[in-house]
């Protein structure tokens, strides 16, 4: 029976890909991490490092017959991947959920965990010594950062940054404008319809001056740049007749297939099917891969099978703190209590905890 599948990368999508399959088929994760880190509740660790215990997880009990190997993908084909070291695990199908990159101290940076542990050590030292904050980008990570930073620092005087004149402009209006006001009655400057021209640094947070598009200057004890993710994608250059879209994402078929090669697919940021880079999106992409690859071990064709369909109103949860926040559910926006229940007081830690084994 052909059903060894390797997935290369344990983050959301590949990690609960694997263990939704390990009862299923020949499952290898390989991931060149020794921790899942939990990035979802890395931008409350920044104001409250002691979460970092709990949002970084072992792979140890993810698994219970399949196996975590800890080594990184240097190239992939049809017959299976080969390790940084040369050594080969062969496959019938792969799965490629290599991920994205953010700035500085959100995601580790490459296998770095220890790293990431250091970089929020000292980057919550320069936040508390801090008296002016400067937050460029006000996406989801932006907005929730000046949430926190207010709840649990409120003696700081934070300025939120973004190009366009409201925030989420991509939802409905009712979302943004809740949380724009919220965030002004926790006493953040929102300054919206302005850019950040001169931003030193891209990845890391800064102390400096920003020069804005209508010709204000501002000046921080700390800048921190929050202007999106970039896909890891150099690993799909091994693979045949390629294409990439915007952040470095790559394009894949109707049955998010990145390449030529019928049997190599990709999910999560990396893999541009119509959803965006969010965990939410993994959430529809991992049930849909699961079905896809146990009918095709079980000797089906993507022929016989549905392709994959993006995910047309993808839920939006925006804590400004445990206690406050909005967030858009599909089919209508909800406030402080939901969004504190779903999303702001645990910020998926126990879920996450549980889904490693850990209880
Ligand atoms: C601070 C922050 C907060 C966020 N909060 C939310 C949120 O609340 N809700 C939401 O929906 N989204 C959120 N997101 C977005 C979310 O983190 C991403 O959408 C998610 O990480 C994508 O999961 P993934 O599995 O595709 O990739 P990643 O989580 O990036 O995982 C990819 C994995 O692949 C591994 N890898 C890469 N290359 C190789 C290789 N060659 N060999 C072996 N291993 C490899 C990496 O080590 C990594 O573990 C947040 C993002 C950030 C930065």
């Amino acid at each position: 029976m052909s059903n060894r599948i390797v997935i290369v990368g344990g983050g959301y999508a590949g990690a609960e890909l694997a263990r939704s399959l390990d009862t299923k088929a020949e499952v290898t994760l390989v991931e060149q991490r020794s921790h899942f880190v939990h990035s979802a509740a890395m931008i409350r660790a920044l104001v409250t490092p002691e979460l970092m215990d709990r949002a970084m997880i072992p792979y140890d009990k993810l698994l219970k017959r399949g196996t975590v190997v800890q080594a990184t993908v240097a190239s992939v084909d049809e017959t299976g991947v080969t390790l940084a070291d040369n050594s080969r695990i062969d496959a019938d199908y792969i799965v490629l959920a290599t991920g994205s990159d953010n700035a500085t101290p959100f995601k580790p940076k490459g296998a770095d965990v220890a790293g990431l542990r250091e970089d929020v050590l000292r980057i919550n030292a320069q936040l508390k010594a801090a008296k002016t904050i400067a937050i460029v980008g006000a996406g989801a990570v932006g907005t929730e950062l000046a949430g926190e930073i207010a709840h649990f620092m409120p003696e700081k005087k934070v300025t939120l940054i973004s190009g366009p004149a409201h925030l989420f402009p991509d939802q409905p209006a009712k979302l943004g404008q809740s949380l724009a006001a919220k965030l002004q009655a926790a006493g953040v400057n929102l300054l919206l319809g302005t850019r950040a021209e001169n931003l030193d640094n891209l990845t890391e947070p800064y102390s400096g001056t920003l020069t804005l598009s209508d010709g204000q200057t501002l000046s921080a004890d700390l800048i921190f740049p929050v202007i999106g993710s970039r896909a890891n994608s150099d690993l799909f250059d091994t693979l045949p007749t390629v294409s990439r879209t915007t952040a470095n994402r790559v394009v894949t078929d109707g049955y998010i297939r990145p390449s030529s090669l019928p049997n190599v697919f990709a999910t999560g940021d990396v893999a541009d099917n119509g959803d965006a880079m969010t965990i939410v999106a993994t959430m529809r992409q991992v049930p849909w891969l699961t079905k896809t690859l146990t009918a095709l071990i079980s000797g089906k064709t993507v022929d016989d099978l549905k392709p994959y369909t993006k995910w047309n109103k993808p839920p939006i949860l925006v804590p400004l703190g445990p206690n406050k926040g909005n967030s858009y559910l599909s089919l209508f926006t909800v406030g402080d209590l939901l969004t504190r229940q779903l999303k702001g007081k645990d910020l998926f830690i126990k879920k996450n905890q549980k889904a490693f084994g850990r209880t």
